[in-house]
């Protein structure tokens, strides 16, 4: 398998393990689902031989690297399973955990499969995480999208599995169809009660073979443009920044399937989409800053972290060349200082002023 940084998914220390149930578990296909194109092309059954040599193969992967290693179960409804198949995973994964090669377990499922009878063998084997497709919390967009369940099921599955101990994360979509600005806001805002550890945000693509990729060529779904999905994250991302619900993926991971001509027909793709959203967000918080800032100022110094300086610049220095066109006879100077925390931006003018920005939710 190729080894990619979404395999470091929840921070440079952790290690992800990702292996792909491909769909087991699921009652039927939602409509914009598909795991051949959005995982990859990997076996329906998983063998012994083959999960360890995946295993094996990550863990060889300069391990010491990493202070934490995962093995995720992902691509499927983990819980939906037969429980024989899911007992045999568990306890493949769990001879790794009892040699001390990996630390912990994550599986991802639907909300209508998580039940007080399906979360014991999960809690037998120690499984620390569940991640929830929620996907959305508007009914009507759930029913459209034939996920099978409605918004209750997800605020129990949480509510459950918060109360058995887990960590919890969930997925939300962006522009799926029969959604709107007003109910992903919700959906946002209902996952801000909910308070799970984590989220991702996925864009809707069109895949082929998908009931979506029909709607789309008959005209009645049209995906978001790039920029509407960045606003969509940019909102979440500012209304999420204080909730203590750590957002660890915005965009899809760009699969080699995904790459291969007519896989993806339509929809916001983007192989930097978190970034581009992130440098969204230090767009606008500088942007408010300069107000105060004259526009003649010949000299502005950005001081800011190291880990900082992608973002701030933006793909291709998009952000300075906006700051430049505010500022045509300003000399731009970013510098990154050692002892600047992360988030914090120290801006000054030749003329005096100055002022500091704090990017909420940067840590
Ligand atoms: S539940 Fe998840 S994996 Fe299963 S069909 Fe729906 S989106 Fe795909």
């Amino acid at each position: 398998m190729k080894k990619t940084k979404d395999a470091y998914e929840e921070s440079g220390r952790s290690l992800v393990i990702p292996l792909f149930i491909m769909n087991s578990g699921c009652s039927h296909r939602c409509i914009f689902c598909n795991q051949k194109i959005s995982a990859g092309n990997f076996p329906r059954q998983i063998t012994k031989e083959y999960f360890d040599a995946e295993v094996y193969s990550y863990l060889a992967w300069n391990k010491d690297k990493f202070r934490d290693v995962e093995i995720a179960f992902y691509g499927g409804s983990f819980t939906g399973m037969d429980s024989a198949y899911q007992e045999k995973l568990l306890s493949w994964a769990d001879a790794f955990i009892q040699r001390e090669l990996v630390h912990s377990i994550r599986v991802s499922t639907r909300p209508d499969c998580v039940a007080e009878d399906n979360v014991a063998l999960l809690k037998k084997y120690k499984v620390s995480t569940v991640e929830i497709g929620a996907q959305s919390f508007v009914d009507d967009v759930l029913r459209f999208a034939q996920r099978g369940h409605d918004s209750a099921s997800i605020v129990n599955a949480v509510a459950l599995l918060k109360r058995h101990g887990f960590r919890t994360g969930l997925h939300l979509m962006a522009g799926l169809p029969k959604d709107t600005k007003q109910g992903f806001i919700y959906s946002i805002d209902k996952t801000k009660e909910l308070k799970p550890d984590t989220l991702r945000i996925h864009p809707t693509l069109v895949f082929k073979d998908t009931a979506l990729a029909k709607e789309f060529r008959e005209g009645r779904y049209k995906p978001l443009e790039l920029a509407e999905a960045i606003g969509l994250c940019v909102l979440a991302w500012e209304k999420l920044s204080n909730s203590g619900i750590r957002l660890i993926r915005m965009g899809v991971h760009i699969t080699p399937e995904m790459e291969k001509e007519a896989s993806v027909l339509a929809g916001p793709i983007h192989p930097s989409f978190g970034s581009l959203v992130l440098s969204s967000v230090f767009y606008n918080h500088i942007i408010n800053g300069l107000r105060n800032i004259s526009p003649d100022s010949k000299e502005l110094h950005f001081i800011l972290s190291k880990r900082d300086v992608s973002d701030f610049r933006g793909l291709h220095n998009v952000n300075i060349s906006a700051i430049k066109k505010l500022y045509p006879r300003a000399n731009l100077i970013v510098k990154s200082k050692h002892e600047q925390p992360r988030g914090q931006i120290s801006v000054s003018a030749d003329s005096g002023e100055s002022f500091h920005v704090r990017i909420p939710g940067i840590i």
